[in-house]
């Protein structure tokens, strides 16, 4: 149980048996190109990248193969132009401002951006995303941009050991995506899980998973 083949099939028999229908993400920001190619081999095709530079350089290196790619880092507005073209989903939006950006790339490329706002349901000083309480403020401006679609809600767990903290973390973002969906009828993906928490991300009521290390191994930073 070594190798990334049989951690991907791992991490692939567990999602199935809580959530067949959940969307894997396979994070692999930091590890080469030739870690791709081989989950690619085993028929998996989505991947996550959280730098905009790495995300185009693997973009052009690997630009042959049939990618879904996603952007799961924290964005930085002068290089939205280099996200969009590329992605088909970007999971950590939380500003009008990089909406705004967003929807100008969108335009210029012809297409439709699909992202997910980022919400930073533990109101932990550290970590970025709108406070779960502007959720839906944000929902409201991001209707007047007619090249952005919001999709769904992404967020992360505290870093904590505690289970039943992580449990409720993912909990209230599924009730408020529960709340809002009837008057957003887009809202229909959860991102959240990682490779510590993803089981009871996907009990909770996740739809896509982001998972890098349990599959690559550890990471080096
Ligand atoms: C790095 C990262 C992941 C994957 O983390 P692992 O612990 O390696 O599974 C998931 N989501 C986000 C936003 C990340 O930055």
């Amino acid at each position: 149980m070594d190798k990334i083949k049989d951690r991907l099939k791992n991490v692939k028999s567990i999602i199935n048996s809580i959530n067949p229908n959940a969307k894997l993400v396979v994070v692999s920001k930091f590890f080469p190109e030739e870690n791709i190619l081989e989950v690619l081999n085993e028929g998996h095709n989505i991947f996550g990248e959280s730098k905009a530079q790495e995300l185009r350089d693997k973009y052009e290196n690997l630009k042959n193969k049939k990618i879904e790619w996603h952007f799961i880092g924290s964005i930085q507005t002068n290089k939205i132009k280099y996200i969009v073209p590329i992605c088909d989903l970007i999971h950590s939006v939380y500003r009008e401002k990089e909406m705004k950006e967003i929807d100008k790339r969108a335009k210029e490329n012809g297409k439709i951006q699909q992202i997910l706002l980022e919400v930073n349901v533990s109101g932990e000083e550290s970590k970025s995303g709108i406070n779960i309480n502007s959720v839906k403020n944000l929902l409201n401006s991001s209707l007047k941009f007619e090249n952005i679609r919001v999709v769904g809600l992404m967020t992360m767990a505290p870093l904590t050991e505690n289970e039943e903290i992580i449990r409720s973390t993912f909990k209230k973002l599924k009730d408020l995506k529960e709340e809002l969906k009837d008057e957003y009828k887009d809202l229909k993906e959860l991102s959240m899980g990682m490779s510590n928490d993803f089981k009871i991300a996907l009990e909770e009521g996740a739809t896509i998973v982001r998972i890098g290390s349990k599959i690559f191994g550890k990471r080096n930073y």
